[in-house]
C-alpha cells in the first residue's frame, strides 16, 4: 500500500517536473516574440500571471489524477463489447491510417465536446472561465474550469509494451535468477523497435524471458503475429497458454529446462 502511494507520489512529481519543463521552453519561445512583435502591447501584471499558472499546473494535473480510474473502466468497457474482429482489423492497418482515423476521431469528439459545452447550461459553466479572459496572450490558453477539461479531455489508451519492460528492466538486480513472464496480445503502441531491443538485452543478462500471448473471449490466440515471430526469433518464446499449462511453463523456466512450447505457436 505505502509502495504505491510512493509510486503515484513519484508519477505526479515527474508529471510536474514534465509541465515546468514545457514551460520553460514555451516562455523562451513566445515570451520574446509577444515582447517584440506584439500587436497591442501589454504589461505582465502578477495577478494574472499568478491566475494562469495556477491553470496552467492544476489543469496539466487534475485530469490525469482524476480520470485515470473511470477512463480505465470505460477502455475495459469498451474493448468488451467491441466485437474482435473489428479489433483486429483496425490493428492491421498501416499506421499512417491509425494516425490518420486517431486525428478525425479525436477532432470531431473535440468539436462535437466543445459544442456542447457552449449548448448545455451545466457545462457552460464550468466551459466559460475558459471565454472569460478580456486580453489574449500566449498563457491564455491555460484558462479553463478543471471540470471543463476532464470533459474535454479525449479518452485514449493503449499498450505500451516498451515502457512496461523498462519499468521491469529497472527492478531486476539478479538477471540470472529472474524470470521475466510478459502477458501481452504484443500489439505494441510504444516503440516496438525499443521494446525487442529491451527484451534482447536482458536475455543478454541472463534473464529468462517468456510471453504468454492473450486468448480471445472465444479462447483462441489473439495476437501480433509478427512481435510474437521477432521475440521467438530472440530466444524469448511466445506462445498462447492455458492456466492449466502454466505451472509447467514456470516450472521449465525456472529449472532452466526446455520450454514445453506447443507447436506452432
Ligand atoms: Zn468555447
Amino acid at each position: 500500500m505505502l509502495s504505491h502511494v510512493v509510486q503515484h507520489a513519484l508519477a505526479l512529481l515527474v508529471q510536474t517536473a514534465s509541465l515546468t519543463v514545457w514551460l520553460v521552453i514555451l516562455t523562451v519561445v513566445f515570451l520574446p516574440l509577444e515582447r517584440f512583435f506584439a500587436l497591442r502591447p501589454t504589461r505582465l501584471r502578477a495577478r494574472s500571471l499568478t491566475i494562469d499558472l495556477t491553470y496552467y499546473f492544476l489543469n496539466g494535473l487534475a485530469p490525469a489524477l482524476i480520470l485515470a480510474i473511470p477512463a480505465s473502466i470505460i477502455a475495459a468497457g469498451v474493448q468488451k463489447i467491441t466485437p474482435q474482429a473489428y479489433t483486429d482489423a483496425v490493428a492491421e492497418l498501416p499506421l499512417w491510417a491509425k494516425v490518420a482515423l486517431g486525428i478525425v476521431v479525436s477532432e470531431l469528439g473535440a468539436y462535437w465536446g466543445h459544442r456542447f459545452s457552449h449548448k448545455n447550461a451545466f457545462l457552460w459553466r464550468f466551459h466559460k472561465v475558459h471565454h472569460s479572459p478580456e486580453s489574449l496572450d500566449w498563457m491564455v490558453n491555460t484558462r479553463a474550469h478543471p471540470v471543463d477539461v476532464i470533459f474535454g479531455t479525449r479518452l485514449g489508451g493503449g499498450t505500451d509494451i516498451n515502457r512496461a519492460l523498462a519499468y521491469c528492466q529497472s527492478r531486476i538486480t539478479r538477471p540470472a535468477e529472474t524470470v521475466v513472464v510478459l502477458i501481452s496480445d504484443l500489439y505494441e503502441g510504444g516503440i516496438r523497435d525499443e521494446m525487442l531491443k529491451r527484451v534482447a538485452a536482458m536475455k543478454a543478462s541472463g534473464v529468462q524471458f517468456v510471453t504468454l500471448l492473450a486468448l480471445s473471449d472465444e479462447g483462441a490466440p489473439a495476437y501480433d503475429r509478427e512481435h510474437a515471430a521477432a521475440l521467438a526469433a530472440l530466444g524469448a518464446p511466445a506462445f498462447a497458454c492455458t492456466p492449466d499449462l502454466f505451472p509447467e511453463v514456470m516450472a521449465a523456466a525456472l529449472e532452466k529446462r526446455a520450454l514445453p512450447v506447443p507447436d506452432g505457436g
